[in-house]
């Protein structure tokens, strides 16, 4: 198959959503400190500052219900480190070791949102999702809330190891870890319904393209000279793939091999 199959059908970039974040601040400021870094219960601080997210979200333009219920139930002060769990409902990015973060809730938010549109609630539950780049597994628990079945790649042990912790009290039973590098997709896993990327690579991997179901959608950040930009295939046929460039953005860099 030849990039050149995909159509372009809409190059101009739109410019993100604002994000005000008014009230936030105050509301997680009075997060209670974890008992111990293994058992992080949440309290009614807490929950104060999902409720403070979510309508953050709400605000910055998110509207699709079931990402708002999703954002609302994963816990994402489990994902973070012990000592920044009093950040985690701001609308920020984390630092999750290995030199990468996790995404902030907007993006997250965002993306879902993107990949979702236009797919009813019933065929929600039928999707399979391929997302690459687990790192600390938040987004895949987020995935996993939204649509069927979820198998997520992680190129690094340590992160995925971690993710696998992290993920463990969730008790997800349609989301699937694995180690591996993510640049070639998942082959005897496909196809997939849609295909989420969470490293920006400088162009989208053929093997992506052919690992998608037709009707399939793919997200995915590309690196180019200007900046990083957000991508969308919807694969049309067997051989007709469209693209639309959306959101400017920021991702890590997309790597080779495992680590
Ligand atoms: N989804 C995460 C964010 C992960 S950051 C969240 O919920 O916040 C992006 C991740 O992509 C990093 O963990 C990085 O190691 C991973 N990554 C980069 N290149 C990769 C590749 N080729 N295969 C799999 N994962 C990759």
């Amino acid at each position: 198959m030849d990039r050149a199959a995909i159509e372009v059908a809409d190059e101009r970039p739109r410019a993100p959503a604002r994000v005000s974040q008014p009230g936030t601040r105050r509301a997680v400021r009075d997060v209670s400190v974890p008992i111990s870094p293994s058992v992080r219960v949440p309290t009614a601080a807490s929950e104060r500052a999902v409720a403070a997210m979510v309508e953050g979200l709400e605000r910055s333009g998110v509207s699709d219900p079931d990402v708002l219920s999703a954002m609302r139930a994963v816990p994402r002060h489990l994902f973070v480190e012990a000592g920044l769990s009093g950040r985690a409902y701001e609308d920020v990015a984390l630092p999750i070791g290995h030199s990468q973060t996790i995404s902030r809730p907007y993006t997250v938010a965002r993306m879902l949102e993107l990949l979702a549109a236009g797919i009813d609630p019933a065929r929600r539950a039928r999707c399979k999702v391929l997302e690459i780049g687990t790192g600390c597994g938040y987004q895949a628990a987020v995935l996993a809330r939204v649509f069927g079945e979820v198998i997520s790649i992680e190129r690094i042990r340590g992160l995925h190891e971690r993710a696998r912790a992290n993920l463990r009290t969730l008790r997800l039973a349609n989301l699937r870890l694995v180690y591996g590098d993510g640049r070639v997709g998942l082959p005897e896993q496909g196809p997939f319904d849609l295909v989420i990327a969470a490293a920006a690579g400088d162009q989208i991997p053929t093997v992506w393209l052919e690992q998608m179901a037709s009707g399939g959608i793919l997200l995915a950040p590309v690196a180019a000279a200007s900046g990083q930009a957000l991508h969308r295939v919807t694969r049309k046929g067997s051989s007709n793939w469209t693209l639309q460039v959306l959101d400017a953005v920021r991702f890590v860099p997309l790597r080779d091999g495992l680590a």
